[in-house]
């Protein structure tokens, strides 16, 4: 074996959205960061190994407004741009993008945590493996992140953790069971399924199960194979970490046995339909959950409880799926809905007794009731991007996470200045130099003031538009321009676009279009062409032209060289909308 030692300010273990989204906020804000991650393809549980589509508070595109933004956002809208087809390979692809060229960021794909180096409660390096380059890496570091799904690195540095079900009396949650037990959920193998044209026979391998229509109840089971996400074994007499290859078999066991049962048993419509492509990594829903400072449970969920110390915010059902699987015959799952989104406290996202790890993506402190919501992956990529956030501030001043916490208003307003939303929170940074600055427009529609632009929530909420909108767009296109009491010397105008928050825009194995996504292009909200003209009094000093944006967040860099009072915004085209929609403007 080769041994190189390698050193950081932040080492993030687990390439799952979380892992991803920390790793490039903390790079973008200027610690040097390394992303390892044990598979060959990032994503987790949303890569082509297993393919699950990212979900988050908007449940479907149920809850209006309520898609996550920041990080995410502009992972999804690049995919949205180039990926049409609904690749995952091709979705694999633009992730490597976003790390591998990241600034600061340097990715270790194929590369194993497996041992920790901890005194007196702060990890002073971790141990890795490179499988195909036959590498062990020794990466010191001044703070760790935990996004492996399972916590492994915060169990082996012996941080708390809590595993399985409370009781309804641990934290006087209604719906948790009378007892506490150790069942969790179980793994799941996602297939897909091809229409071929004609009739395909299935012979049934030797050593598939065998099922009837009585044993899958409950569960739907066409021929358009993606919505099997309930054949799910372990968590009860199987440990989803220690039992996992024997659960891998049994999954592959059940997956050859259903789609025999809807090939060969009673008739399903699935006779022209063969399997495409089979997982063979089993997606996994739940093993540990590590101790913060604060454990989120029920209440929090139920009641929309605002932290004080928010960084995120969650709104997916509790959905909690029933102890046995696929073994069981009951409901698959049970969806608690909540009336309103909550928020995520940073206690919950490091490690109560490991002073320099932060904790995310499924492994936040959390019940096992609230883990039912916050372990949808859009949730855990925005708990992701607020890890990084927070990393590369406590990195700035040398603190550890705990102490960071000193610092929450501005993590938050950093958090929403990059566009990661957080309910109730608003703009109130005193750099913003827009929000000093008198708005004027070519023209407006009633209800969506272009002083919106200044309000400091970004994105429509309930029957607040938040938003500036033209009325149509003339030949000449439309204008909203920030006049300036006295000069100002910026360098970067901070846009946030339209790109309908109400729509899903996930990437999804579904077979019938993608559910709701009839149409796989870039929202038409969104504004494509657009000029920033900066003037002195009548003069104008310095031009810029964007061309094809795609993207909701537009930070663009000016250099007007000299002192301007008046920054005019040209909007020349959307991507199909008639109107223009603009919902922040900042300037630094
Ligand atoms: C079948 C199924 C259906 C689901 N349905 C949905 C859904 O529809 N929508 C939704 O949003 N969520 C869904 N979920 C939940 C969601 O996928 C998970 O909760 C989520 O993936 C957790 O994100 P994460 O980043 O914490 O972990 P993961 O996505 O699991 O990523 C963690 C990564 O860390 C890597 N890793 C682990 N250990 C190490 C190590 N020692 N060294 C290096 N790397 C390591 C792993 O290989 C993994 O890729 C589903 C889950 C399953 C299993």
């Amino acid at each position: 074996m080769i041994r190189k030692e390698k050193s950081y300010d932040l080492v993030v273990i687990g390439g799952g959205m979380s892992g991803i989204c920390a790793a490039i906020a903390a790079a973008r804000h200027g610690a040097e960061v390394a992303l390892i991650h044990n598979r060959p393809v990032l994503g987790g549980n949303a890569s082509s190994e297993i393919r699950m589509h990212i979900c988050g508070a908007d449940n479907h595109g149920k809850r209006p407004d309520a898609r996550e933004t920041g990080i995410l956002e502009e992972i999804l809208l690049e995919n949205r741009y180039r990926n049409p087809q609904c690749s995952y390979s091709v979705f694999d692809a633009v992730l490597w993008e976003k790390v591998h060229f990241q600034d600061s960021l340097d990715l270790y794909l194929n590369t194993h945590y497996h041992k920790v180096n901890i005194s007196n409660g702060h990890i002073q390096s971790i141990e890795a493996t490179q499988l195909t380059s036959e590498t062990t890496f020794l990466f010191t570091a001044n703070y760790f992140v935990d996004t492996t799904g399972d916590g492994t690195l915060a169990y082996d540095a012996g941080a708390n953790y809590m595993l399985g079900r409370e009781s309804k009396e641990t934290f006087n949650e209604p719906h948790a069971p009378k007892q506490a037990d150790h069942c969790t959920m179980g793994s799941t193998l996602l297939f897909t399924t091809k229409d071929m044209g004609h009739p395909v026979p299935f012979h049934k391998p030797y050593w598939a199960n065998t099922y009837t229509e009585e044993d899958l109840t409950h569960r739907g089971h066409g021929a358009t194979g993606y919505n099997y996400w309930w054949i799910e074994i372990g968590g009860d007499k199987l440990n989803t970490i220690e039992d996992s290859e024997q659960i891998r078999n049994e999954l592959v066991k059940a997956v050859y046995g259903v789609w025999d049962h809807v090939k060969n048993g009673v008739h399903h419509g699935a006779d022209n339909y063969a399997l495409d492509w089979v997982g063979f990594l089993p997606g996994k829903r739940e093993s540990r959950r590590i101790v913060g400072d604060y454990i989120l449970n029920e209440n929090d969920l139920v009641s929309a409880k605002i932290f004080e110390d928010a960084i995120g915010y969650g709104g997916w059902p509790m959905d909690m799926h029933v102890v046995g699987g696929l073994n069981t015959n009951l409901e698959p799952t049970e969806f608690i809905y909540l009336p309103e989104v909550y928020t995520i406290p940073y206690g919950s996202i490091y490690a109560k007794d490991v002073d320099n790890l932060y904790i995310g993506g499924r492994v936040i402190s959390a019940s096992h009731m609230a883990f039912g919501s916050t372990r949808i992956m859009a949730t855990c990529a925005i708990i992701g991007q607020a890890i990084g956030t927070s990393a590369a501030m406590a990195n700035k001043h040398q603190i550890t996470p705990r102490e960071a916490s000193q610092y929450i208003k501005d993590i938050q307003q950093q958090l929403l200045r990059d566009d990661a939303y957080i309910p109730y929170f608003a703009n109130e940074d005193d750099s913003d130099l827009a929000r000093q600055a008198t708005i004027t427009c070519s023209s407006e529609q009633f209800g969506y003031d272009a002083n919106f632009v200044l309000n400091g929530i970004s994105r429509s909420v309930k029957e607040n538009s938040n938003a500036w909108r033209s009325k149509g767009i003339s030949e000449d296109g439309e204008w909203i321009a920030l006049d300036f009491p006295q000069t100002i010397n910026p360098t970067s105008v901070e846009i946030k676009f339209d790109s309908n928050l109400s729509k899903q825009i996930m990437l999804s194995a579904f077979h019938n279009g993608l559910g709701d996504q009839e149409n796989i292009t870039v929202p038409v909200e969104l504004v494509r062409d657009y000029t920033i003209t900066c003037n002195q009094g009548t003069t104008s000093v310095y031009k810029k032209t964007v061309i094809n944006n795609y993207q909701r967040l537009n930070k663009v860099s000016i250099a007007p060289c000299q002192p301007i009072d008046r920054i005019h915004i040209h909007v020349h085209s959307t991507h199909g909308c008639d109107d223009v929609h603009v919902y922040e403007i900042r300037v630094y």
